[in-house]
């Protein structure tokens, strides 16, 4: 067998970038505005984000759903690949760091693609239930906290539509998934929602080793 995947050392993801990323402008702007905050680790890489927009374009969607927001990198990437009917609620509860993900989505045009609910995701999920959304979703981004992340999924799939895909972040968190002596909840939790889609016949599923670790989830 060959090199299962390719260790990415640091010239080779410059090659890869160099090669392959068509980043706009206006997400490159977003990009070095989060650089300047604490938590800029949050926020997904550029590749990640323009394979995201090649799977909403791939999928047609209309209707997306995004957990956890941050700055609004990924939403911004999703909202952009949207068609100009396309719609997105994007969750989080942070007003001060949505507030820069608004600014910039102001600023694409795109503003008027997105809604923001800011509230507990648990809270939103259930209501758009309780609305009667289910099955109507083509796409979900699942990237909020992690200890929810097996409410999130099977929230989540509801929503879908049949054909509809789930995106879920930071699935190999770092590696500690595979490591023992890491016993914390968040890693549990990520360990929990992995055990309970790979047994998931609902789902066709892929886990890429890309950024930290995203598993694609098509609803049957
Ligand atoms: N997708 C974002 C991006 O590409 O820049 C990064 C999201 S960041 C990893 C996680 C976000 O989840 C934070 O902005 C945080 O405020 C939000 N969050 C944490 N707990 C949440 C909850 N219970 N409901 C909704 N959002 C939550
Ligand atoms: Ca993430």
């Amino acid at each position: 067998m060959t090199h299962a995947t390719l260790p990415l050392t640091d010239a080779l993801r410059q090659y890869l970038l160099a090669h392959s990323l068509r980043e706009p402008p206006i997400l490159q702007a977003l990009r070095a505005e989060t650089t300047k905050l604490s938590a800029h680790a949050m926020q997904i890489s550029p590749e990640q984000g323009q394979f995201m927009q090649l799977l909403i374009q791939l999928l047609g969607a209309h209707k997306a759903l995004e957990l956890g927001v941050y700055t609004g990198y990924s939403a911004l990437s999703v909202a952009l690949a949207l068609p100009e009917t396309g719609r997105l609620i994007a969750c989080d509860i942070n007003t001060e760091t949505t507030a820069i993900a608004q600014r910039f989505w102001q600023q694409a045009g795109v503003a008027h693609k997105v809604t923001l609910r800011l509230a507990p995701a648990l809270e939103t999920l259930n209501a758009l239930l309780t609305a009667g959304e289910a099955g109507s979703f083509d796409f979900v981004f699942i990237d909020a906290d992690k200890q929810n992340y097996v409410s999130y999924y099977e929230k989540s799939l509801s929503l879908l539509r049949q054909g509809g895909l789930m995106m879920i972040d930071n699935v190999l968190w770092q590696g500690r998934v595979a490591d023992e002596n890491v016993q914390d909840p968040d890693t549990q939790a990520i360990r929990d929602l992995n055990q309970r889609v790979v047994a998931d016949a609902r789902v066709r599923i892929s886990l890429l080793p890309l950024g930290d670790g995203v598993t694609l989830a098509q609803k049957c």
